[in-house]
């Protein structure tokens, strides 16, 4: 985890003027860090956060985590960005929040301003920030267009081309993860049938885990890797269903390369062989042949420093 932020201080190191702070707020907890003028890793905090708390409750912990790595008295110099499990409308308020329902309706860059006292806070889904921090410090370093496909619980994407969050809705790629995948497929959370998520998503995996007996999509990874052939072909289909979603996604946005991040990538070439194959097979031509498809490698650390990334003012 450290590893990862020293990384990104390393690659930031002569051209970073301001304090940045990032701060991830996921469904089970809020962390924060910030990075020093002088490019070093000096504060990290967290806290608990759950579905049952009221939005008064949720900012006064969003507040107090940030506030733990903010010095004190330096409002002018701070650059603060917060990823959040949701999407943001055209109002910028949070949307969708399923995990966290009550940052629902909450103007949070507004909400965060003003408490914080700093010049500006930005917030974004959390698919953005992991997308920013991958193509500025991970896996799409270096290239200019970079699609991160994230399967988390969920299943999501996000685009940047020359170091920027590419907005269609919602502060991301829409709702990117229910591209239809598999006509007639299994029912998704959405109302759709056969959507990426419904097959590759977390929560798919989990329960096609549990339908074999095992207790989570890591333990599908492990059983797969182990031989079992009927975990292998679960994984198999799950990646086909991301190579068709790559597919969709890279005719309409021409990325250099795709990054994919989220606990589902954990799988390894078992998720991105197929998904490799697929997306040779489906693909257009002049799309796929250029293309490259990679494992993210921030892990867990990559929506706190997309965020620090999204809140500081310099290039990258
Ligand atoms: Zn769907």
């Amino acid at each position: 985890m450290r590893r990862c932020v020293v990384h990104l201080v390393y690659i930031l190191d002569t051209v970073r003027l301001v304090r940045s702070v990032g701060v991830d707020i996921g469904g089970a907890s809020v962390r924060a860090a910030r990075l020093s003028p002088g490019n070093r890793l000096e504060a990290r905090a967290s806290a608990p956060v759950g579905s049952g708390m009221s939005s008064e409750r949720l900012l006064a912990e969003i507040i107090a985590v940030t506030t733990r790595v903010l010095v004190p008295g330096r409002p002018s110099e701070r650059r603060i960005g917060v990823a959040i499990p949701a999407f943001l409308g055209q109002d910028r308020r949070v949307h969708y929040s399923l995990n966290l329902p009550g940052l629902e309706g909450i103007k949070l860059e507004d909400e965060l301003t003003r408490a914080l006292g700093g010049p500006s806070v930005t917030v974004m889904p959390d698919i953005a920030a992991a997308a920013l921090a991958e193509a500025g410090a991970g896996a799409g370093s270096g290239h200019r267009r970079v699609l991160c496909a994230a399967l988390g619980t969920g299943a999501n994407a996000a685009l940047i081309v020359d170091g920027k969050l590419v907005e269609t809705a919602h502060g991301a790629l829409g709702d990117a993860g229910h591209v239809l995948t598999e006509p007639g497929g299994p029912e998704c959370v959405c109302g759709g049938r056969g959507c990426l998520e419904a097959i590759a998503g977390g929560a798919a995996l989990r329960r096609e885990a549990h339908a074999l007996g095992l207790a989570d999509g890591a333990a599908l990874s492990a059983a797969a890797s182990a031989g079992n052939s009927t975990a292998a072909a679960v994984l198999e289909h799950a990646g086909t269903a991301l190579g068709r979603a790559i597919a969709i996604w890279s005719a309409m946005t021409f990325p250099d390369v795709v990054v994919v991040a989220g606990g589902v990538a954990q799988a390894g070439q078992l998720l991105l062989e197929p998904a490799r194959r697929e997306l040779v097979r489906v693909g257009a031509r002049h799309v796929v042949e250029r293309l490259a498809l990679m494992p993210a490698t921030l892990g867990a650390d990559a929506a706190v420093i997309g965020a620090a990334l999204s809140g500081s003012d310099v290039a990258y």
